[in-house]
């Protein structure tokens, strides 16, 4: 059985088809999805649409990117209160993301901090989302003591020093589509040394579907070819490779249900 560990099904492009989205990941051996909160304001209808099955959790968090104005600023009371919900597997996605400059980085900063705070009070995991920031990441991860609770940096694409540190913290790393990518050498290099017990596989969906299926919308099933990458990589069955992945994921969000068939 696979997971897809980091996906956005309540978003436009997909949540419309709910039910045949699910059934398509069962079909291709995805037994479970972590749905990532983005915002405070989508967050109960998101909550309401995990809830619809046993196969889903979810976390609670605000993207690095969104905007002030979009919504709520949240708190750590606010937070942690969200993610007492059973549901609710971890905090995030949170990070850093200087790539964009829909938040302005001191912003992000503190909104960071306050999600690796929220984390350590209510004992749950961090999905880390980061680009062009990669040692600003660290650096917050390490000031905060985020290695207390862990967690995953998640759709990773940075290079192999950022992946030792992460790693070097506790994290898990997560690879998405984009280590299937033409272009992605580099990064498979990386996915190449990441020690076995200490990957998993995510979608990111609706972007990023990995190849072949490139430039469509990307969907849990999806998670599969990501995968096949890996485990060709790695020189190991397709099975093992699924295996070990949907075991870290137990392993790190221990509060989510593992499914009995
Ligand atoms: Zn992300
Ligand atoms: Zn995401």
């Amino acid at each position: 059985m696979l997971v897809d560990s980091h996906c956005h099904i309540d978003f436009p492009e997909l949540v419309g088809d709910f039910a045949g989205l699910l059934s398509r990941a069962r079909d291709a051996g995805v037994g479970h999805l972590l749905c990532v909160s983005v915002n405070l304001s989508d967050f109960p209808a998101m909550l309401a649409l995990a809830g619809r099955s046993e196969r889903i959790s979810a976390s609670v968090g605000v993207h690095p990117n969104t905007a002030l104005e979009d919504g709520e600023e949240p708190s750590v009371e606010t937070l942690a209160d969200l993610a007492a919900n059973r549901k609710v597997v971890a905090i995030g996605e949170t990070g850093l993301d200087y790539y964009r400059d829909d938040c302005d980085p001191d912003i992000q900063r503190e909104r960071f901090t306050r999600h690796i705070r929220a984390a350590l009070h209510v004992g749950k995991p961090l999905i880390i989302h980061t680009r062009s920031a990669a040692q600003d990441t660290i650096d917050v991860m390490r000031e905060q003591d985020a290695r207390t609770v862990g967690g995953v940096m998640h759709c990773f694409a940075e290079d192999w020093a950022t992946a030792k540190a992460a790693l070097d913290e506790g994290f898990y790393i997560s690879f998405s589509g984009i280590v299937t990518f033409k272009s992605a050498g580099a990064l498979r290099e990386v996915a190449r040394k990441v020690p076995m017990d200490r990957i998993l596989v995510e979608t990111d969906s609706p972007y990023l579907a990995p190849v072949p299926l490139r430039g469509k919308t990307n969907e849990p099933a999806y998670v599969r070819h990501t995968a096949e990458c890996l485990a060709k990589l790695r020189q190991v069955e397709l099975g093992y490779l699924s295996d070990r992945t949907t075991e870290n994921f137990f392993r790190l969000f221990d509060s989510a249900i593992r499914p009995t068939s």
